[in-house]
């Protein structure tokens, strides 16, 4: 898979400049920069990455949102391209890509629609647990089966009744001989209806320590007793799937137990250390895409003949977007680097990088509309759907406000 990446990337390297100019950005070694030079290989999977994106996803995500379609046809493309389960490890079937390298993956795809990127990423965050903390075996039969067809997974944690607050789920998991018997109902699901399996945490120790009371099982979604309820309506990224689900007496067999009884809560809040900087890089290519959209316009529109990005209100608006992508950009490149080595801060540093990068996709989106006057209000121009897709990042993989608890602790610590 990373070899394909690597192969498709190298071909195309003719082209690796107009992307560029077309986004609007460059790499440092485009400017002359010294710091955060991508690998040569990372700036080829950028290109790969946003060449699909240009071909892929920009052309039909207005159609996905207006449908809510699942978007089952670029995802299948996606996984052909070797863009889909880009850090499940090599021996698997994945592409065994650095957080750091995925993050730039998931920036790209974000730019052309963070609802397809949703829908993407969400096989990340359920497969994120299993490369933590699953054994030869269910790695070979979980990961491999996703890196050998395009099978979607999903992360079912969060409850109608507990969402911030983890370790007050409801789902319970009772141990009967070889088996494990699941009782509850999850919610917000993403890939809910579409999952071939799920990762679910559970009480197992309804008695126990909270951080000692939950188990991680990956669960077969044919399983009988499963049932999935009609797709939630969201304010934004529409195509993507959310659900609840419930699980009526689901048996599940031992061997489907991630590490130990008592592990759950350490194996889903681990999982964040990889995937809460690519939701954020998600953020970064949402907010990218408000600063082009917005750039362009103010370029064609004028206002007492001139064009408005000549207004220096206006500049002003679009200097604080660039600001806001390139700071962002750099928190996440420092929260990805930080886990690729093993660097102790890394869950402040990726606290940091998705609730910054949040704030800047809300924010820019909004300039973007109002840089759109009327017309970002309306459905026929971008800025309206940038504006409805950008709030979910300030909500999921944890609450703006529950990373600034993260941040604010490590703050506490290190300056009691
Ligand atoms: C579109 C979408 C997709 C999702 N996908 C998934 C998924 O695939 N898998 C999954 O498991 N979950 C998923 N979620 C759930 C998501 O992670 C939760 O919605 C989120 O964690 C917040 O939980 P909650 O909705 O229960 O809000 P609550 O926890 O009830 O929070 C309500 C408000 O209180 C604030 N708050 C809570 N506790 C504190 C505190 N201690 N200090 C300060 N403020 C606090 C919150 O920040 C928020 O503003 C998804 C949600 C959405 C909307």
């Amino acid at each position: 898979m990373f070899a394909r990446l690597a192969t498709r990337s190298s071909a195309r390297q003719s082209l690796r400049t107009l992307p560029a100019q077309a986004r609007g950005y460059a790499s440092a070694a485009e400017v002359g920069g010294p710091s955060f030079e991508l690998t040569e290989e990372q700036a080829g999977i950028r290109e790969l990455t946003r060449n699909f994106t240009a071909n892929e996803i920009i052309p039909v995500a207005a159609k996905y949102d207006r449908s809510m379609e699942y978007p089952w046809e670029v995802i299948k493309k996606a996984h052909a391209e070797g863009l889909v389960n880009v850090h499940v490890p090599e021996e698997y079937g994945g592409a065994g890509l650095s957080v750091m390298s995925s993050s730039i993956v998931s920036e790209e795809l974000a730019y052309g629609c963070s609802g397809i990127q949703t829908a993407i990423e969400a096989n990340g965050l359920a497969s994120a647990p299993v490369i933590l903390a699953g054994n030869d075996a269910q790695k070979r039969k979980y990961l491999g089966r996703l890196t050998e067809e395009p099978l979607m997974c999903a992360y079912g944690v969060s409850e109608p009744g507990a969402g911030s607050d983890v370790a007050s789920i409801k789902t319970r998991a009772t141990k009967e001989g070889d088996k494990y018997v699941l009782n509850g109902s999850k919610c917000w699901i993403t890939n809910g209806a579409v999952a071939n399996w799920y990762f679910v945490l559970a009480k197992t120790d309804p008695e126990g320590k909270p951080s000692r009371a939950l188990s991680g099982f990956i669960v077969d979604a044919d399983t009988p007793g499963i049932s999935v309820e009609s797709k939630l309506i969201n304010m934004g990224q529409r195509c993507s799937d959310t659900r609840i689900i419930n699980f009526d007496n689901v048996v599940v067999p031992k061997e489907n137990l991630l590490g130990k009884e008592g592990d759950g809560f350490k194996i889903a809040m681990g999982a964040f250390d990889i995937t809460r900087p690519l939701v954020a890089s998600g953020a970064v290519g949402l907010a990218q895409r408000a600063l082009a959209e917005a750039a362009k316009y103010a370029h064609d529109r004028k206002t007492f003949g001139v064009p408005i990005i000549n207004h220096q209100a206006i500049g002003t608006m679009l200097a604080e977007m660039a600001i806001g992508v390139e700071c962002s950009r750099n928190a996440v490149w420092r929260a990805s680097l930080a886990k690729d080595h093993s660097d102790p801060r890394t869950t402040y540093l990726a606290s940091i990088a998705k609730a910054y990068a949040s704030q800047i996709a809300v924010s820019n989106a909004d300039k973007c509309v109002q840089i759109f006057g009327g017309a970002g209000y309306n459905t026929e121009y971008p800025a309206e759907k940038l504006f409805r897709d950008s709030k979910i990042y300030q909500l999921y993989e944890g609450t703006t406000q529950i990373q600034n608890l993260i941040i604010s602790r490590v703050v506490a610590q290190d300056y009691a």
